[in-house]
C-alpha cells in the first residue's frame, strides 16, 4: 500500500448486497465556478444566524427532540410539536420514512432522484410513473398502479423538482382520497415558499394519511441540512422510531431558529427569488432556441436544442448549471441566483445560443 492511499482494492466489492451494487451514488459533484446556480440553493444566506453559536456547549449532545426548533417551525405553520419531525436535510426523511413503511414505493418521474435511490437502497419495490405531456401526474396510471401494486408510500414533490411546476390539486387530493389509511402520501414541499398555490398544510386535519414535507436548504440554510415532516401525531410517533438520538446537531438547531425568527428578511429574501425567475423566464423565452419552462419553484427548466454545447458553454464561462440528461433529455436547469448572476447568465446564454446558428 502506498502512503495515505489504499490501492489494492482494485477489483469490484462484491459483498454489498445485489441491490447496493446495482445503486448509482447520488452525485453531488463540486465543480469550480464563478455563478453556481446548479443546486437549487438560496443565493442568499443567513450568516447572521450564525451569532447564535457562540451559547453552545460542544461538550453536550444536542436536544434530542429539537425542542426549541419545533417551537419555532409549529408557530409558524399552525400546528403542535408532536406534529413535527425534524431531520437532518429532508434526504434524511426520506430515508425514515422508506424505512417506517416500507414498499413499494411510488413516485412520477421526472422527479427527486433521492426518492428512486433510497427505495433502492432500502430494497424495497419502486412504482414510477411517467408525468404527462404538461409534467402534471398521469392520474389515471396513478390509480391503476395503486390499485394494482398497493403501494404503502406515494412521494409527491410539488412543485416539482426538476420540471418546476406545480402538480393539479385536484390530482393531488385524488390520490390522498383514494389511498387507505395504510397508504402514506407524502407532499414534499421544498419549493413551496416559491409557490403562487397554497400548497396542502390546510388539509392535514381531514387526511391522517397525508404528511408535508419541508426543508430549509431552499431558502438560504443549506448548509444546516434541517427538514421537517408535518403530520397526524400517530404517524410522525411512528416515523419517530426509526429516527436516530441526535439527527440534528446542535449548531444546526441555534441557527435554524435564529433565522427563522428573522421572518422580514426570509420573506424579502423570497420575494426577491420570485421576481427574480419571473424576469429570467421572460428573458431566456426571448432566446432563439430555448424555451424556458413555467416555474413555481427557485429554478427554471429549460429546452435546448444543443443541451451539451450549451452547458459547456455556460461552464467555460463560470457558470454551473444542471444538465438533466438522462433525466429530461435535451433540457437544462438553471437556479435563481443573484440579479447580477441571472443578468451575466442570460447575456452568456444568448450568446451562445446566437453562436450555434
Ligand atoms: N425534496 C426535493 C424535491 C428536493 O429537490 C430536494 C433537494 N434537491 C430535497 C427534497 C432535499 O432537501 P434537503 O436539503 O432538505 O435534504
Amino acid at each position: 500500500m502506498s502512503k495515505g492511499r489504499i490501492t489494492h482494492h482494485t477489483s469490484r466489492i462484491t459483498v454489498s448486497r445485489p441491490n447496493i451494487r446495482s445503486l448509482c451514488a447520488y452525485e453531488a459533484k463540486e465543480i469550480p465556478c464563478k455563478v453556481k446556480l446548479d443546486a437549487n440553493e438560496s443565493p442568499y444566506g443567513f450568516e447572521e444566524a450564525l451569532k447564535a453559536l457562540n451559547k453552545i456547549q460542544t461538550n453536550r449532545y444536542p436536544d434530542p427532540e429539537a425542542k426549541e426548533l419545533k417551537k419555532v417551525i409549529a408557530k409558524d405553520f399552525g400546528v403542535r410539536h408532536e406534529n413535527i419531525l425534524q431531520g437532518n436535510g429532508s434526504d434524511e426523511l426520506i430515508y425514515y420514512l422508506i424505512t417506517t413503511f416500507g414498499g413499494p414505493v411510488l413516485y412520477p418521474i421526472p422527479t427527486f432522484s433521492m426518492y428512486g435511490i433510497i427505495t433502492q437502497a432500502i430494497g424495497e419495490k419502486k412504482i414510477e410513473i411517467q408525468l404527462d405531456r404538461e409534467f402534471d401526474l398521469d392520474i389515471k396510471e396513478i390509480l391503476m398502479a395503486i390499485k394494482k401494486e398497493k403501494p404503502r408510500l406515494i412521494f409527491l414533490s410539488s412543485p416539482n423538482n426538476p420540471t418546476g411546476n406545480c402538480f393539479s390539486s385536484e390530482r393531488i387530493l385524488k390520490i390522498i382520497e383514494t389511498t387507505s389509511s395504510l397508504r402514506i402520501v407524502v407532499v414534499d414541499e421544498a419549493y413551496q415558499p416559491f409557490a403562487s398555490e397554497k400548497g396542502f398544510l390546510s388539509l392535514l386535519e381531514d387526511f391522517k394519511n397525508l404528511m408535508i414535507m419541508r426543508t430549509l436548504s431552499k431558502i438560504g440554510l443549506a448548509a444546516l441540512r434541517v427538514g421537517f415532516l408535518i403530520g397526524h401525531e400517530d404517524v410522525i410517533r411512528e416515523v419517530n422510531k426509526v429516527r436516530l438520538p441526535f439527527n440534528v446537531n446542535a449548531l444546526s438547531q441555534a441557527a435554524a431558529i435564529t433565522a427563522l425568527k428573522d421572518k422580514k428578511r426570509m420573506r424579502s429574501y423570497i420575494k426577491a427569488i420570485v421576481s427574480e425567475r419571473e424576469r429570467l423566464f421572460a428573458g431566456m423565452g426571448e432566446i432563439k432556441g430555448i424555451t424556458p419552462y413555467p416555474s413555481e419553484a427557485n429554478f427554471i427548466l429549460f429546452k435546448v436544442s444543443n443541451p451539451d454545447r450549451i452547458y459547456k458553454g455556460l461552464l467555460k464561462k463560470g457558470i454551473l448549471v444542471r444538465n438533466m440528461k438522462g433525466v429530461v433529455d435535451g433540457c437544462l436547469r438553471v437556479t435563481v441566483g443573484m440579479p447580477e448572476e441571472n443578468t451575466t447568465f442570460l447575456k452568456t446564454l444568448r450568446q451562445l445560443s446566437e453562436s450555434n446558428e
